[in-house]
């Protein structure tokens, strides 16, 4: 079954529900069980159910069932967040007197977490150049347990080489976990690169409509048992209507990203055809950073990346542009129908790596909106830009 077939056909579940077509929003926190047996049964986790609202109902399960299938993985587990998705996925793995592998380009709240949290809780973290590759190897030291990619990374889109990261993990013994919320699960598949754990932001694209936050986690069954109880031993569960939003964003997530490509692909083109612009940073357009890897490992591109303005420009310069935009709002998060566009400062994030542009990042979410009304938009924008300098 082809994965837009999935999306129409996963997790509905008529006979549960009278005929409705959708799995309705379960929320509890009490689950009642008719007998002694059956109760500490579902204690013991040996009952069809979960014993309390927060290890899951029907709305959880369906999700995550719809999770698992698409990524063609043996699990899912959803949670309250992207972010703690991400912190699950490091604390289920790493204990102290461990030794992490972590992009550079990665989320900056994951690396915030890496610094503060994991750092007080005795785990190192050694931050590697996304394009690194089989190189990682000289990296690795006796106590590396794991690996994490983001790829592309979500400010600079540099695509990594995860197979031949893959590789040199698996010789020996080291997980593979990575943050696949730009691929999403219909572009990018984590396990076939692979990859042990896949993580995604599902308040991107999965749910598609800017109105909730939740994360997703998927695993082989090996790694299940150990995600499953440091997730119970979390408390970071989704709330039951997000998990029907979130199925409801699944249905039409293959069309939307069809036209999120369609549209960033034109924009991007536009974008690089100006003498404004050094740099665009859209693996799927042709000649840009990354293209060739993104073609062998991708079979789709979402709507975000970002450019690199040639000259340097001043802060009323980028208030001129910014304050000015019609249709691309100014704020985080991304995936939603609307457009976007924030100023990026990587100077003071990155530590393996250096930014070798001079001029401003700006990233762009190209949303739903005409391509030709945000050319238009950007044309405007850049234009107030150059006169006020
Ligand atoms: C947004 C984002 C996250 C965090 O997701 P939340 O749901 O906002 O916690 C993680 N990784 C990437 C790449 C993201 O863009």
């Amino acid at each position: 079954m082809r994965k837009e077939t999935l999306l129409a056909t996963l997790g509905c579940l008529p006979e549960l529900h009278r005929g409705v077509v959708n799995t309705p929003p379960y929320r509890a926190s009490t689950i009642l069980f008719p007998t002694l047996a059956e109760f500490e049964a579902a204690d013991r986790g040996e009952s069809p159910y979960a014993s309390y609202g927060r290890y899951g109902t029907l709305s959880t399960e369906t999700l995550e069932n719809a999770i698992a299938t698409l990524e063609g993985a043996d699990h899912a587990i959803i949670l309250s967040s992207g972010l703690a998705a991400i912190i699950l996925t490091l604390t289920a793995f790493l204990s102290s007197g461990d030794h992490l592998l972590m992009v550079d380009s990665v989320y900056g709240p994951a690396r915030r977490f890496c610094d503060q949290e994991l750092k007080r809780l005795g785990v190192e973290t050694t931050y590697y150049d996304p394009l690194i590759g089989s190189g990682i190897a000289s990296l690795i030291k006796p106590n590396t347990k794991m690996i994490y990619v983001e790829s592309p990374g979500s400010l600079t889109f540099e695509v990594q080489d995860v197979p031949a990261i893959a590789k040199v993990a698996h010789d020996r013994g080291i997980l593979v976990a990575g943050d696949n919320t730009w691929g999403t699960p219909l572009y990018l598949d984590a396990f076939k690169l692979g990859m042990d754990i896949s993580i995604h932001s599902a308040t991107k694209y999965i749910s598609g409509h800017s109105d909730l936050v939740m994360g997703t986690v998927a695993c082989r069954k090996p790694h299940y048992k150990r995600l499953l109880y440091a997730f119970r031993n979390t408390g970071a569960c989704p709330a039951a209507d997000n998990c029907y939003l979130a199925m409801r964003g699944l249905r039409t997530m293959a069309v939307r990203l069809k036209q999120h490509q369609d549209s960033a692909l034109k924009v991007a083109a536009w974008l690089s055809s100006r003498p404004e612009v050094g740099e665009v940073f859209y693996p799927a357009l042709p000649g840009a950073p990354g293209h060739e890897l993104w073609k062998r490992d991708f079979t789709g591109a979402c709507g975000l990346f970002s450019i690199a303005l040639k000259e340097k420009a001043s802060q009323a310069q980028l208030a001129a542009m910014f304050d000015g935009m019609e249709y691309f709002g100014m704020g985080y998060s991304w995936g939603g129908f609307e457009s976007l566009m924030i100023p990026l400062h990587l100077e003071k994030i990155r530590t393996a790596t250096k930014w070798p542009h001079q001029g401003p990042l700006l990233r762009l979410h190209i949303g739903l909106e005409h391509p030709d009304d945000l050319i238009k938009d950007l044309e405007a924008g850049l234009a107030r830009l150059k006169k006020a300098a």
